[in-house]
């Protein structure tokens, strides 16, 4: 057994990973990357020990982080993935015809070792001539780029280490700066009941740009201390509230396969339990 959660954002909260096979160890110019196998999760990565992504459950959360905006917004043209380097919301993004992608991330390790290590994840993405990979810190990236995306993707590691920056109100508002009219973010906001000041942090923050601020949840079982919080900002309040036979429709007409998404789990994930609303609302 190993640790993969230390103190700090998860303090007083561990989960224990059996570690059959160790496949890759070592540290990146940015992160101490490992990749092991696991007889339940399969292919497991960590960095700085915080599990990133396993390859038996990541379906979950980017199925979620992908299409909830895309079928959301209904006419995405352009994607901008911030993070993301294992390539997993790269491979949902691209279910959907049409749509040129930008990938920002980092670490070109993570990049390179994923496509390696996780076929069955990125499932080709990397390969895809839709798809353009950046390797740089998202927060430059979108400070000095003058293009414009339908829907940002902040597919980031936790708020520690070379991911804080992507959590700040700086980034966020040069997010907004490059998001089309309409645009939508969506961020990856940890797991409110053991991360609840990341949630509120966020909240507050997009609060100050966007007219509709707001979160969807998903279980998933790598993220330990319940569900885990995707963000959601936009100024068009209307993406949030679509109707679930709009949703069906535009889901129908994509033709994209899922494991978990529905357009019903869509509508349900924006319901947030009252513990998450306090949180919000800071009672
Ligand atoms: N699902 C994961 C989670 O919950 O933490 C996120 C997975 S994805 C692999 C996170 C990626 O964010 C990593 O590849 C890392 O290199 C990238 N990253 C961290 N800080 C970054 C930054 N400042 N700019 C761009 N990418 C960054």
């Amino acid at each position: 057994m190993i640790e993969v959660f230390d103190e700090g954002l998860h303090s007083g909260v561990n989960l224990a990973l059996k570690v059959n096979k160790v496949l890759y160890r070592n540290k990146t110019e940015h992160q101490d990357l490992m990749i092991f196998e696991n007889n339940r999760f399969g292919r497991v990565m960590a960095l700085d020990g915080a599990i990133q992504i396993t390859e038996n459950d990541e379906f979950i959360y980017h199925e979620m982080f992908a299409h909830v905006p895309i079928l959301a917004h209904g006419a995405v043209k352009r994607v901008l993935i911030i993070g993301g380097g294992d390539g997993a919301a790269a491979r949902q993004v691209l279910q959907h015809d049409g749509i040129d992608l930008t990938l920002v991330d980092l670490d070109r390790t993570v990049i390179d070792l994923s496509r390696e290590y996780f076929p069955t994840v990125h499932g080709g993405a990397f390969d895809d001539p839709r798809m353009t990979i950046v390797v740089a810190d998202g927060c430059m990236f979108v400070k000095e780029t003058d293009e414009t995306w339908d829907v940002i993707i902040i597919d980031s590691t936790d708020p520690e280490g070379p991911g804080e920056v992507l959590y700040t109100q700086e980034f966020y508002t040069d997010c907004k700066s490059c998001l089309t009219e309409g645009g939508i973010i969506t961020t990856q906001n940890g797991v409110p009941f053991v991360q609840a000041d990341e949630l509120k942090n966020s909240y507050d923050r997009l609060g100050t740009l966007f007219t509709d601020v707001s979160f969807f949840m998903a279980g998933i079982p790598s993220y330990v201390g319940g569900p885990l919080a995707f963000g959601w900002a936009t100024n068009n309040p209307a993406l949030r509230t679509i109707a679930v036979e709009t949703l069906a429709e535009r889901f129908e007409a994509a033709g994209i396969t899922t494991e978990y998404y529905t357009p019903e789990i869509h509508k349900a994930a924006f319901v947030l339990p009252v513990y998450v609303q306090k949180i919000l609302t800071g009672e």
